[in-house]
């Protein structure tokens, strides 16, 4: 069955009313990604109690669950989501105070969803305590050794659960749907810090021993855990950096606005609700730029450029803090109202703090991302309301959800003005505060608050096609940039043979031009012409990592070898999926690049992260 905005044309959210809506939104609440039924029995609390075991690389754990029957037939069991665990026993318990073993079911494994864990209840149970190990290959845990941190002293783990791994280091509903607060106790090593998407105290001494609580309900994509030898630096009031001793002084330099982004942001779109606002710099594997674990960013060190040229990322997990973390999809499909939104608001926190200049830079370098990657996506991917069934949520992870979302709401601010649209989205960020909605219940909302009572305007947003067609609408906004349309000029007639590369204009080129000055220069640009940039440049040495990757990409597509050496330490140095993947499908896309991707990644493979090496098995053929 389809929903209803998805067959019949927007208007029926304008004239057949909200009945239809929500007999549709059944339907599009399912989330195809969980085996819970919390639609029967719910976990609305979490406490956890973690040995973090890193001569055995397990997480030795104990969890209780305290749940609510949702729905009249008592006869529902409670199930859950797990993956790879070791389960060792599972117990109920009426008033949480004495416990009881219990038999529970563990499904069929399937290779992506996990299993099911089913636990029939009698009616009045509150809680079930569940002890269990984690298994050898936990997807969401990454073991460092002391050789793979910055300092190379201590051991390091960290946790990456969304979109769904959470299940792979605790048994519970892992569903962007299903909320719950949180306690824990997490016992470590007594010289390392252990840190958690939750109340972080940042004069905590090291004990070995630390307690945590989340008190505002957050889906379980968004529980987090990082233990390592991790030193605190004051940035604002209530903002600051962890990372390694050797990183910590550069990331506060790095991030020193990041108390003013905040600031930014609460004035845009209301208050900051999480209390604090820390950002954790992660060790080099970490798989992404930047994780929104709440109250605790985890950023990738390959942001700490020397110069704040690539900070928007920490607006981009800052805006979080409104759109996904305060206001979640509902399931992987509705991915785009967290990512589309974030850009969106990233992009106004940067006009805040940075200037206009650099947002449009930012927004135009996004809009050709989007297209560049459009061309070779299937129509049904170019989707906002992506379909996921029988897929991984991973499949969704395009630039679409990203850069198609913002651009939506882009439209919508050239149609409606920027005041109408921000008091649109305050409102929409207060009605929906810690709840997880679907792409039709935004719709309507975005009807009721913003679209009805002036058809004109109405039609002109085009919603319908935004949400559910593919591609882009003829009247999409395409930012432009007199900053990087000037360099565009410049790589043409540098590829045209007009200018010399020591005559390019580049006295005040940002980061951000040398990245379009690259992009722009054409597939057939000979190697003496390579050679003249480098000379000219010293791009294989570029400290900016954006600009490098740039770089060594242009190397591999050109066979420029001078760089290849950069390019092997550069795949080994850090694991971010962004930058491994386009590097290794260009590489093995001749015998010879195969070749040299193979013997990287022999070497490299141990220190990516789990996410990292499922991407890069599946390009280079590695059994
Ligand atoms: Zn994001």
């Amino acid at each position: 069955m389809h929903s209803c905005a998805r067959t019949i044309p927007f208007a029926c959210f304008l004239f057949l009313g909200t009945h239809v809506a929500q007999g549709a939104d059944e339907e599009a609440r399912r989330d195809f990604h969980s085996y819970a039924n919390p639609e029967h029995v719910r976990v609305r609390h979490i406490d956890l109690y973690l040995d973090v075991l890193f001569d055995k690389q397990v997480i030795q754990g104990e969890v209780v669950l305290a749940i609510e029957r949702t729905s009249a037939d008592a006869k529902q069991p409670l199930v859950l989501d797990t993956r790879g665990q070791n389960i060792e026993s599972v117990e109920e318990s009426q008033d949480g105070q004495e416990y009881k073993k219990t038999p529970f079911d563990l499904g069929k494994v399937d290779p992506v969803l996990g299993q099911s864990l089913t636990v029939r209840l009698p009616e009045k149970v509150r809680s079930v305590r569940i002890k269990y190990k984690t298994g050898p290959r936990a997807a969401a845990l990454q073991w460092l050794t002391p050789a793979q941190t910055a300092d190379k002293k201590y051991p390091f783990l960290f946790t990456q659960s969304q979109a769904i791994d959470a299940r792979s280091w605790i048994p519970l509903q892992d569903s962007p749907r299903v909320r719950v607060t949180y306690t824990a106790r997490v016992r470590t090593p007594k010289d390392l810090l252990a840190l958690m998407s939750a109340s972080n105290d940042p004069a905590q001494k090291r004990t070995g021993d630390y307690r945590f609580e989340m008190k505002q309900a957050i889906p379980s994509y968004l529980i987090a855990l990082a233990v390592g030898d991790l030193e605190f630096r004051k940035i604002g009031p209530r903002t600051g950096v962890y990372a390694e001793p050797k990183v910590a002084d550069r990331a506060a330099k790095e991030f020193t606005e990041l108390e003013e982004m905040v600031r930014a942001a609460e004035k845009l779109y209301g208050p900051y609700r999480w209390d604090r606002y820390d950002v954790l710099v992660m060790p080099p594997s970490f798989p992404f730029g930047g994780m929104e674990n709440p109250r605790l960013t985890f950023a990738s060190p390959t942001v700490l450029a020397g110069d704040k040229s690539l900070v928007s990322l920490l607006a981009h997990e800052l805006s979080h803090s409104w759109s996904g973390n305060l206001v979640s999809n509902a399931t992987w499909s509705d991915f785009w109202l967290n990512e589309g939104f974030t850009v969106y608001l990233e992009r106004r926190i940067m006009e805040a703090v940075y200037g206009k200049a650099r947002a449009d830079a930012e927004a135009m370098l996004g809009r050709r991302s989007l297209e560049r990657e459009m061309a070779d996506l299937p129509k049904s991917d170019q989707v906002l309301h992506i379909d996921l069934k029988g897929r991984t949520p991973v499949d969704g992870l395009t630039d679409v959800p990203y850069e198609k979302g913002a651009l939506f709401l882009r439209h919508l601010e050239a149609v409606y003005g920027r005041e109408r649209l921000d008091a649109f989205l305050k409102g929409y960020f207060n009605h929906f505060a810690f709840k997880s909605i679907t792409t039709a219940e935004f719709a309507e909302y975005l009807n009721d608050h913003l679209l009805k009572g002036d058809a004109e305007k109405a039609a002109r947003a085009k919603v319908e096609e935004w949400l559910y067609k593919p591609g882009l609408p003829s009247d999409a906004p395409n930012p432009t940039a007199a900053a990087l349309e000037r360099v565009q000029a410049s790589a043409h007639e540098f590829a045209a043979g007009k200018v010399k590369a020591t005559d390019l204009p580049v006295k005040d080129w940002t980061p951000q031009q040398w990245l379009h000055f690259l992009i722009s220069l054409p597939a057939d640009l000979t190697k003496d012409r390579m050679r003249e940039l480098d000379d000219a440049f010293a791009l294989t040495k570029s400290g900016n990592s954006e600009v490098l990757f740039q770089w060594l990409l242009l190397s591999v597509q050109h066979g420029f070898e001078p760089a290849y050496p950069r390019l092997e330490g550069f795949l080994t140095e850090q694991g971010r999926r962004k930058f491994l993947k386009p590097l290794y499908e260009e590489m093995v896309k001749t015998p010879a690049g195969k070749e040299r991707a193979l013997a990287i990644y022999r070497k490299a493979r141990v220190t990516y992260h789990p996410l990292s090496v499922d991407t890069v098995d599946a390009i280079v053929g590695w059994k």
